[in-house]
């Protein structure tokens, strides 16, 4: 069968040369005579890959020296829990901006643990928009300032961070870390689950700033203290090894035949203007999301009529674009563009939408 375009939420699209070069070494990896599936985490072999993926994840994002970088499990999800175990330790308030799904899930998990202040929410408008915020309503001794950088469900992104001051600015990146260059320095601390841009589910980076670790609630499990992770390099125990080794070759797919994080950028400005350029023109299709808040990773979009929506799902699935199924909470279509997302992939699906409404 051929490989179709995959427009999946997550886990998503992956580069094919990464997964042809996964398969060539799948059964010996370089001498060693094995998988790396089958490797001890704690040989020289292996020690290798987890550095050069430290390596060219620093170099990619010109992350500084003063940052730990942490390959963890657990999903982004866990982290909802760490971030204030290991980070609401002093004021034990903080500050957080309600965009969506995932920063409400967050939301709920740090109350258990802290006092939440919400400077600002969108979900007025189901959440289609990045709310205006207010500096003089932040409290400036928050533990830490937590958004979501980019809203997978419903497509919306901080095109501006807000001005936090001294306060660390926490940042949920799981749907567009690598999509585009950010300063590691404006960021206390950044996470992502890797199954949308950096390779399978299964892996969890951590980039902290180091004075921010160490300083984790008594009542921490061993587990989910930051410390535990930096002061073994990721390897208090198993880390996700296989998922580790296919984010190595993401990374170097992402330096090597794309050409780094700016030249991404570009590719995705790109890929979004088609798509956006076209829904904007279209008079059957209608983007959710208007102005600077839209996203360049998740698209959502909608015909205004839920029969013609699944018609239109059913008619792209069968000519091999698939997974444009809309959240159940925003409904319609919604296509995520992710970096290994080609643009022809999305000038195809584009010239299929036109096909379609020509034809209505
Ligand atoms: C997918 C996603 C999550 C959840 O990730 P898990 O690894 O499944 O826990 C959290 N936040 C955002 C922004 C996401 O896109």
């Amino acid at each position: 069968m051929e490989r179709v375009y995959n427009f999946s939420a997550g886990p998503s699209v992956i580069a094919e040369s990464v997964l042809k070069k996964a398969q060539a070494e799948l059964v010996c990896y370089g001498d060693t005579g094995m998988s790396v599936m089958e490797m001890s985490h704690r040989s020289a072999a292996y020690q290798a890959i987890i550095d050069e993926t430290e390596a060219l994840l620093r170099q990619l994002l010109g992350i500084p020296e003063d940052y730990s970088v942490l390959f963890l499990q657990g999903g982004a999800s866990t982290q909802f829990a760490m971030i204030p175990l290991n980070l609401a330790n002093g004021s034990g308030a903080i500050d957080l901006v309600l965009t969506g799904q995932w920063a409400t899930k967050a939301f709920q998990e740090a109350s258990k643990y802290c006092s939440v202040n919400v400077v600002g929410s969108s979900k007025d408008k189901t959440f289609s928009y990045i709310p205006k915020l207010d500096p003089a309503a932040f409290n400036k001794d928050a533990d830490y300032f937590y958004i979501c950088s980019n809203n997978t469900i419903y497509g919306t992104r901080f095109a501006k961070l807000p001005e936090v001051g001294n306060v660390p600015l926490v940042a949920d990146m799981s749907s567009c870390i690598l999509s585009e260059r950010i300063n590691v320095r404006d960021y206390g601390l950044i996470f992502a689950g890797a199954q949308k841009n950096m390779g399978p589910a299964g892996l969890t980076v951590v980039i902290v700033r180091k004075d921010l670790i160490g300083k984790a609630r008594p009542e921490t499990p061993t587990m989910l203290n930051y410390k535990t992770h930096d002061d073994n390099g990721s390897m208090f125990n198993t880390p996700p090894t296989f998922a580790i080794y296919i984010c190595k070759l993401v990374l170097e797919w992402l330096r090597d035949e794309i050409g780094g994080i700016d030249a991404m950028e570009k590719i995705n400005h790109e890929k979004a203007a088609i798509f956006y350029d076209y829904l904007d023109s279209s008079k059957l299709f209608k983007a959710t999301v208007q102005g600077e808040d839209r996203s360049y990773m998740n698209i959502p979009f909608v015909t205004g009529d839920e029969e013609l929506d699944k018609a239109f799902v059913k008619a792209a699935a069968a000519k091999g674009f698939v997974n444009l199924k809309g959240h159940r909470s925003v409904g319609g279509m919604r296509a995520s563009i992710y970096n290994a997302m080609p643009v022809e992939g999305i000038e195809k699906l584009v010239a299929f939408m036109k096909e379609f409404e020509a034809a209505r």
